[in-house]
């Protein structure tokens, strides 16, 4: 009996070490974080410490509810301010104004919104834009209608996003934007970026959900287009099909084990790709179990392994600080 526990022990520590030897356990960086008004800041903190995420690139949201309150880019700045290694900013862009205006007929506020980012830009403030919604699934169970839940379908080849578009190719800043992978929308992002070659534009969620070779081949057209791969692990969110999936909605990952045709795809565009977390509201800091904070980071670290070290590094921090010009030292 003793001996059998004995050597249960013994085969339970073994693997123990054989999975953390199967888990990239350097440093990243979160390249898709956000943050709303009701966050516990010290809480939040310290959890990205305990779990070697040791900076992060927030996306301020405007949009919230009573329960998870919105927040601004200048409450977040200030945050910024107390931890300048760890929290770089960008102009927000959940924002009511956008969600709910005809985005081929922007609004004098939307026009004002834009005058004041394009101040935060010149004052150095931001390092881009974004997350600018496009297309945006509700989540489940909620009627879509409302706060950030909402189900969004705006064009992408429209008159507001150009401006947005034009705004960071004035400053140079990359922007990013949430968009499911529609056919009809892939179109859009073709015709506008063929116009703008030069706008830094990072799909979210591994390029709206698309399949691996869709994304090779728009990453063999557009030169200045990127993936970022956040909620992309297969443990709950986007990367598992929630809050729906479309003929058109791929996975990356498998239990832990890339798809083969997304790692190749990864290793033929290492600088095209880095990691992000995306806890977008404050029931996900709360939850204890699913697709919580550390599950999305321990699942990202198993994956990072399966790939060779220099382009590991590449998607935990590197290719997220070249992009964004990060004064980020991760020597
Ligand atoms: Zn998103």
């Amino acid at each position: 009996m003793c001996a059998g526990r004995a050597s249960f022990w013994i085969a339970a520590i073994g693997l123990m070490f054989a999975s953390r030897a199967l888990a990239y356990d350097g440093p990243l960086v979160d390249g898709h974080a956000h943050w709303g008004g009701s966050f516990d800041t010290h809480a939040v903190i310290e959890r990205y410490r305990s779990a070697k995420v040791v900076a992060q690139l927030v996306m301020p949201r405007y949009l919230g509810t009573i329960q998870d309150l919105a927040t601004t880019d200048e409450r977040v700045l200030q945050l910024a301010a107390e931890y300048p290694a760890e929290i770089f900013v960008l102009a927000g862009m959940q924002r009511p104004d956008f969600t709910f205006m005809n985005w081929d007929s922007p609004n004098a506020n939307a026009l004002k919104i834009l005058i004041e980012i394009d101040q935060k830009l010149i004052d150095r403030k931001v390092y881009g834009i974004g997350e600018l919604l496009v297309r945006h699934w509700a989540y489940a169970g909620d009627g879509g209608k409302v706060g950030q839940h909402a189900e969004i379908d705006k064009p992408l080849d429209s008159v507001f996003f150009r401006m947005i578009a034009a705004l960071a190719l004035k400053h140079d800043v990359p922007l990013v934007i949430h968009m499911e992978g529609y056919p009809r929308l892939v179109r859009q992002l073709e015709a506008v970026l063929g116009q703008m070659p030069q706008l830094k534009l990072i799909w979210a969620h591994g390029c709206g959900r698309l399949n691996a070779e869709i994304i090779r081949k728009l990453m063999d057209t557009l030169p200045m287009l990127y993936c970022d791969l956040s909620n992309m692990t297969n443990t709950g969110g986007y990367g598992s099909g929630w809050p729906r999936a479309e003929e058109f909605t791929a996975r990356m990952e498998e239990k832990g084990v890339w798809l083969e045709a997304y790692r190749k795809l990864i290793l033929d565009n290492p600088d095209r790709f880095y990691i992000g977390m995306d806890v977008a509201h404050r029931s996900r800091w709360d939850m204890q179990q699913g697709n919580t904070f550390e599950e999305r980071v321990n699942r990202t670290r198993e994956l990072l392994k399966q790939l060779p070290e220099p382009i590991a590094l590449k998607l935990a921090y590197a290719n997220v600080v070249q992009i964004f010009r990060l004064p980020l030292d991760m020597q």
